[in-house]
């Protein structure tokens, strides 16, 4: 169970089913479910464990003690609830406080890359030139984007000029106000749009997220930043095009002339 635990975790970071590098994240971290800041991804000797529980009680007592209370508190043992895996999974772990971001992060229309970035960049583990230094390798920290300022994660989310001109392009294009800093709580709470254009608005910063951490890392070698209205535009068209691929419903009059003009 632990080997393959461990090839799970080396080829989420590396791609490799052996060790290549340390992982950004910690196992138990990426193994929480998604909507408490975790990626969902199954703990294995827990999941094994609950399938267990699929077997006539007789057959498991040699489970350990504590899923005998799981079974008492749930009504499981006098058969006056049906067990189930996901329940016993469930009740294998204690529950943590859910994020607000679960929402934006893993929204259907995001592209799973961008998803990915943004999680990390939740995270705080994308690897800025800030974090490269302090684990030992480079010592430039200035970031490449905007030329001031050291490149942190809350500098490239927040104060960088580069960053802010994008998503301030992109605000005008959706038609939203609301410092960045709130935006997760926008979506949560869902004000003022559709749920068609929520959702494409939350792909879109989503996508523009990972357009700047993508644009901050191909500089390096370019050598020439992207001008932030071309990268706002290709974030847009990208959204709009996953959106068109996978949705034949008509839309309603107030949406179709929202999304006509977006972009
Ligand atoms: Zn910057």
């Amino acid at each position: 169970m632990n080997k393959i635990d461990s090839i799970c975790r080396n080829f989420l970071w590396s791609g490799k089913d052996s060790y290549a590098r340390a992982p950004n994240v910690n196992w138990k971290t990426c193994c929480t479910p998604k909507e408490e800041g975790g990626l969902g991804i199954k703990k294995l000797k827990e999941w094994n464990k609950t399938l267990l529980g699929n077997w006539s009680w007789k057959k498991i007592v040699q489970v350990k003690d504590s899923f005998k209370v799981a079974y008492v508190g749930n009504q499981w043992l006098n058969q006056t609830k049906p067990y189930n895996v996901a329940a016993g999974y469930q009740w294998l772990r204690p529950p943590a406080t859910k994020v607000q971001w679960r929402f934006v992060c893993w929204n259907p229309l995001n592209i799973p890359t961008t998803s990915f970035i943004y999680w990390a960049s939740k995270l705080e583990i994308l690897l800025t030139t800030d974090r490269i230094a302090r684990i030992g390798f480079g010592q430039e920290t200035t970031c490449y984007l905007c030329e001031d300022g050291t490149e942190t994660h809350h500098h490239l989310v927040y104060d960088c000029e580069f960053s802010k001109q994008c998503i301030s392009i992109m605000h005008k294009c959706l038609s939203i106000r609301f410092p960045s800093q709130s935006f997760d709580q926008w979506c949560a709470s869902g004000r003022g749009k559709s749920k068609l254009q929520r959702k494409v608005t939350s792909a879109c910063m989503v996508g523009l997220t990972y357009e700047i951490w993508h644009e901050s890392n191909i500089i390096r070698l370019q050598q020439q930043v992207c001008r932030p209205d071309i990268l706002v535009s290709r974030t847009i068209t990208t959204v709009k095009h996953r959106w068109s691929k996978n949705n034949n419903s008509i839309l309603q009059q107030r949406d179709k002339a929202w999304m006509d003009n977006l972009g």
